[in-house]
């Protein structure tokens, strides 16, 4: 504590201005902010005397990698850097070869703390930086981590430090994805209670804006390109007592999603290497949730021969879809007759949510049989029998009900809104590919609880992965 009152003593000038603010702050709120500042004040000086200190003891500088030559110290130099208190400035030694080769910074103490030669900022305020980004536009959130931390931060460097940090991110997952193809893969761990769950999963396809790229001009001057982001959730199928009434009902444990910028033969991988951590391979029940798009059964299809041997997956196609291309191919056959319409297809949907699905494809067929249909309303009718005779085995709702499994993908759905919507489509937003890339793959590590690990030393890293 010595310290800390010999600190105060010899900074007597500096930290003055600031306790003078202190001393005249009138409202509680004034005089807390303006403690604040002068705590961190304090705390950069404390850390800027730690910090040099550390530097004392003598160095054995070992040999030049270059000739070999013993190195040699050439004394004291000045080192800075931004840190979540602001910025801190400390010397430490360096070392160098008598004979000048360049071998670049030789700095035992910046080895140490875990910096490297051309960093300007530390994990300290990148990590809080990056966790706001995730939520917000940077300069908004380089805006809140000033109005928390008395820190100024500015929007580019946020920016910078989210590339970085996505950058681990996707290094991460090409290491994961290596791995997997060498048939080694580590699941995460998860509590045995939640093990003994049925995996569900389901996938989706939403659509972001992006920048054309300088030249590619699109005619017309277009500025906005739309591109496919795919989207899965995988998560455990649980069920808690709903408070007003006692029923058992749903809830998604252990979430997790995968969502990736580009074509299905980027987004398999990823999801399968994905299902496998989440336990897929060994889990008792695994059950699929989608739309009708062509590509999500085609995925289906691939995923369900590859764990063929180990789980058989059970298919759903969404409901308000199927009921969707039902009421389509309905409602033109009743030309002008609106109500009669909405009654065949309340009955045929009630049929399909709580009866049999068959009765409703044999309905649709014989519907098909009738005569005095106009060439649109048979075209309609006949897309909608095709639609559900081809999913006949995906829409055995009461069944399904009477599991205890849901019957509506939503859950995707609303993963594509609150993961991609939400901080990517955003009034006079346009992303680069690189930049969108970047801050999906720290959005991902946050909801799937894997944001810590990118801001760990390189070991801890691959350990916390694991
Ligand atoms: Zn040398």
């Amino acid at each position: 504590m010595d310290e800390i009152v010999e600190l105060i003593e010899r900074n007597r000038e500096t930290l003055q201005p600031d306790m003078d603010r202190v001393r005249e702050a009138q409202r509680l709120d004034a005089v807390v902010f303006a403690v604040w500042q002068l705590m961190r004040i304090l705390g950069v000086l404390l850390l800027q005397k730690v910090l040099t200190g550390r530097d004392q003891a003598p160095v054995d500088w070992g040999r030049c990698p270059h000739c070999g030559t013993k190195l040699e110290s050439r004394g004291l130099v000045p080192r800075q850097m931004l840190t979540f208190l602001g910025m801190v400035k400390w010397v430490r030694k360096l070392g160098r070869c008598p004979k000048g080769c360049k071998i670049g910074h030789v700095a035992p103490l910046d080895e140490a703390l875990g910096l490297g030669s051309r960093q300007r900022s530390c994990l300290s305020i990148q990590s809080p930086a990056c966790l706001l980004a995730v939520f917000v536009p940077y300069a908004l959130a380089a805006r809140i981590l000033e109005i928390l931390t008395g820190v100024r931060v500015s929007e580019d460097a946020s920016w910078e430090w989210v590339q970085d940090a996505g950058g681990r991110a996707k290094q991460i997952e090409q290491e994961q994805a290596a791995k997997l193809q060498a048939g080694c893969c580590t699941q995460e761990g998860r509590d045995p209670e939640i093990d003994k769950l049925p995996v569900v999963t389901g996938a989706d396809g939403v659509n972001a804006p992006f920048r054309v790229p300088p030249g590619e001009e699109r005619p017309g001057g277009k500025k906005t390109i739309w591109k496919e982001i795919k989207v899965a959730v995988l998560a455990r199928l649980g069920q808690r007592e709903r408070k007003k009434d006692g029923k058992q009902v749903p809830v998604l444990e252990q979430r997790r999603v995968v969502a990736v910028r580009g074509e299905v033969e980027e987004f398999e991988p990823r999801l399968w290497g994905e299902a496998l951590r989440q336990g897929l391979g060994s889990a008792a029940n695994v059950i699929w949730l989608s739309d009708g798009g062509a590509w999500l059964w085609n995925l289906l299809g691939r995923l369900q021969a590859r764990c063929a041997d180990t789980v058989t997956i059970l298919a759903i196609l969404d409901f308000y879809h199927a009921s969707q291309n039902l009421w389509k191919g309905i409602e033109k056959c009743f030309e002008g007759a609106t109500q009669a319409a909405q009654a065949y297809f309340e009955d045929a949907r009630h049929e399909l949510r709580h009866g049999d699905p068959a009765k409703v494809l044999d309905g649709l067929k014989a519907a098909l049989g009738a005569p005095d249909l106009t060439e649109e309303a048979r075209t309609l009718l006949s897309n909608a029998y095709e639609y559900l005779l081809e999913h006949k085995d995906h829409i055995d709702y009461a069944i399904f009900k009477k599991l205890g499994i849901p019957i509506g993908s939503g859950f995707v759905e609303s993963a594509c809104k609150w993961l991609i919507q939400q901080r990517f489509k955003c009034v006079g937003m346009r992303w680069t590919e690189q930049g969108f890339d970047n801050l999906l793959y720290l959005r991902v590590a946050w909801v799937n609880g894997r944001f810590d690990q990118l801001f760990a030393a390189p070991g801890d890293r691959l350990a916390r992965a694991a």
